[in-house]
């Protein structure tokens, strides 16, 4: 699709007392049909805000690589699909950093969410460190080379999310052109990876989006919409990033 994909992750985020946030993004969404718009709840709202939404996508956060098994505390990709979620986000710098997922666990995780039926969202971003030291690009081109999911046909399932550390709930951005060329680089590798269909998957921005900065972010070259945090959890500012994508 063409479209631009604004996608709100929650993180750890939400009671049943947001669903009325998820409903109102809802039914601003039907008359923003140029944007295609998406909520990460948490595992524990996935159903619920998949019932009180018709038209947003709804999607996880994480889920467990196994089908199943002795895993206390865990959740697989059928699971969050039984519960209505028809994407699920992997790899994001908070669980790289938080749980020590490595870039093969994320693959796994990749695999596994295709597997089930899902679409995935793929997060790189490079740290402050890496980039101050002139690292970004190989960094965020290792992890994309071994944490995307491989096979025939996955790349119309994937998504990759660029998200920088160092811009995440920071307010701080790249400039729009450090995104391009970021941007153009993961374009290049998708390349790699996927032959004459990596130009299709689309690539988001992700840090510090609010609906201030959203139009100019999101006109840096090749970004295909957005994942976005803490601008996400009222509809009242993720209306404004969604409008400013349109
Ligand atoms: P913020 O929008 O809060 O910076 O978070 C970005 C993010 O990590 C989305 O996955």
């Amino acid at each position: 699709s063409n479209r631009p994909y604004i996608v709100g992750n929650w993180k750890m985020h939400g009671t049943r007392a947001m669903l009325a946030e998820a409903r109102a993004i809802d039914r601003a969404a039907e008359r923003l049909l140029k944007v295609e718009v998406a909520l990460a709840p948490p595992f524990t709202l996935i159903h619920a805000t998949r019932k009180e939404a018709n038209l947003i996508g709804i999607g996880a956060q994480d889920v467990h690589p196994a089908d199943g098994g002795a895993h206390t505390g865990d959740i697989s990709a059928a699971m969050v699909k039984d519960a209505g979620a028809g994407f699920t986000i992997v790899g994001h710098s908070e669980r790289r950093a938080n749980h020590g997922e490595t870039n093969a666990l994320v693959k796994e995780k990749a695999d596994a969410v295709i597997a089930a039926g899902m679409s995935v969202i793929v997060c790189v971003g490079e740290t402050e460190a890496e980039r101050d030291s002139g690292k970004a690009e190989g960094v965020v081109g290792d992890q994309l080379m071994a944490s995307m999911p491989t096979g025939e046909g996955v790349a119309e399932k994937v998504t990759v999310a660029y998200e920088p550390v160092w811009a995440i709930g920071t307010g701080r951005t790249p400039t729009v052109e450090d995104i391009g060329a970021m941007h153009r680089h993961i374009r290049k590798i998708l390349g790699s990876l996927y032959g004459e269909e990596g130009a299709e998957v689309r690539i988001l921005y992700g840090g510090s989006v609010k609906p201030e900065n959203a139009s100019e972010l999101l006109a840096a070259d090749d970004v295909g919409g957005a994942l976005v945090g803490g601008a996400s959890l009222t509809a009242e500012s993720f209306l404004g990033i969604i409008m400013a994508a349109t």
